[in-house]
């Protein structure tokens, strides 16, 4: 299947074979046509997919199929969980529409909300943003949504992973009734489905990859471990097999600085990315990632949630999550664009429950591996790690009411930076990650 054949605008297929694609991607060949033809669309793919260019190529066609008014409302919102995903999503939706007539705009808590105003006011037709910043200007008076005609809601499982499905509801109350919306998901939770239920109108579904399960291209490998060894084993892996670009998650802020700074000593060019690091410090570390500077981008999965990072090698869960989904989010970095990659897990005796429910999620049992002279300690407990001790945890404020569905840890005080905030603090919570 061609892009021509999809049926997109020269002006899109300007853009696109600008960009260098050849195919459009699963997600795009399946999302496109329904979108273009106008239907509610609900798509389960994972950053990787090409899922961006499968919402935003049909909604600029649209976009600039319309008669435009001269002062340019805003007519499509696409709202997304991170400011580094709307950064990225914006970035694509400024390439895609270069041979268009049509401006567009992003907008995130962290920064100064004065330039973000200043071009709204002058007229956009795309507007991506964080749910905090986009309700703060609403407020303010300095944004309307009122002539919304295409919703999408980018990354909606990490949206109420994060907390934002009171935030959601509010943006929704912002537009008219009658819009045409685009959920993508990577995965399907009971939450997720009422929240696409109340979104979305007898929604066309699409999808990448099946439903929670991990890429084939992917190969996965834990290492069982002491846990006091887990560090001299990852920076002996990294230094063994002369990893130029490696991606590690680390379950909280302190814990990625502080294996940064170990593998600072160790010789290897590391950089933590996380809620706590200022913007500025964020998109320097990626950039260096991107570049080649930097070897090592070790991350929380909020903070890594959503990075465009093409052609992923290596993948290292220096911890594994407590939240299955979140594994799959992880490895879900590496063996992008049909290119082969590797993720590992290491895993001490404490984090074997997390382990099994992570098998059972995904449906498989993976290869186990002891590293000589790292080996698991006997007397270690298997006990999981106990409430309270920076367990990332499903946050309240996202269950629709009556959920039943457990929780899965302790308390929030990790990478989830404000999830047990107050409504009057939800404004800027897109700005603490
Ligand atoms: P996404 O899942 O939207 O984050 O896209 C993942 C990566 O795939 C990005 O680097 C895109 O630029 C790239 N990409 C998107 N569509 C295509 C395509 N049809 N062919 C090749 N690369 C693509």
């Amino acid at each position: 299947m061609s892009f021509q054949s999809l049926g997109l605008s020269e002006a899109l297929l300007k853009a696109i074979s600008k960009k260098g694609y050849t195919t459009p991607s699963p997600i795009q060949q399946k999302a496109i046509p329904p979108v273009l033809a106008g239907h509610d669309v609900l798509a389960s793919a994972q950053t990787g997919t090409g899922k961006t260019a499968g919402f935003t190529l049909p909604l600029l066609h649209i976009l600039s199929e319309n008669p435009k008014e001269k002062y340019r409302p805003i007519r499509a919102l696409i709202l997304t969980p991170t400011r580094e995903l709307a950064a990225q999503v914006y970035a694509n939706v400024k390439e895609y529409s270069e041979f268009l007539n049509l401006r567009s705009a992003v907008i995130f808590g962290g920064v100064n909300q004065k330039p973000q105003a200043a071009t709204i006011r002058q007229g956009i037709d795309v507007l991506v943003a964080t749910p905090g910043r986009l309700i703060d200007l609403e407020s303010q008076g300095l944004l309307s949504l009122k002539r919304v005609e295409i919703f999408v809601l980018d990354e909606a499982d990490r949206m109420l992973d994060m907390g934002f499905l009171r935030d959601i509801e509010r943006v929704m109350k912002l537009m008219p009734d009658k819009r045409q919306n685009l959920m993508f998901s990577a995965t399907f939770s009971k939450d997720i489905r009422k929240l696409a239920n109340g979104i979305l109108n007898r929604p066309v579904q699409v999808e990448a990859t099946p439903e929670n399960t991990t890429v084939d291209a992917i190969t996965q490998k834990v290492y069982r471990v002491a846990k006091a060894k887990k560090t001299d084993l990852i920076i002996k892996l990294i230094t063994d097999g002369n990893w130029k670009q490696v991606l590690v998650f680390n379950r909280t802020k302190h814990g990625a600085n502080k294996l940064v700074e170990k593998m600072i000593k160790a010789g290897i060019k590391a950089a933590a990315i996380h809620g706590n690091k200022s913007q500025g410090a964020r998109t320097k570390a990626l950039a260096g990632f991107k570049s080649g500077s930097i070897s090592v981008l070790v991350a929380t999965d909020i903070a890594a949630r959503g990075l465009d990072i093409p052609l992923l090698p290596h993948v290292i869960n220096f911890e594994i999550p407590n939240i299955s989904e979140d594994y799959v989010h992880r490895i879900g970095r590496t063996g992008r664009a049909g290119a082969n990659g590797e993720a590992i897990s290491l895993v001490s005796a404490d984090e074997t429950t997390f382990l099994r429910d992570i098998q059972k999620l995904i449906g498989m049992k993976l290869p186990v591996e002891i590293m000589e002279g790292f080996e698991p300690d006997p007397n270690a407990s298997t006990a999981p790690i106990k409430p309270g001790q920076n367990r990332r945890q499903q946050p309240k404020s996202s269950k629709p009411k009556g959920d039943k569905s457990k929780s899965r840890g302790g308390n929030a005080s990790s990478n989830s930076g404000g999830r047990n905030r107050t409504k009057s603090k939800s404004r800027n919570s897109d700005s603490r990650r």
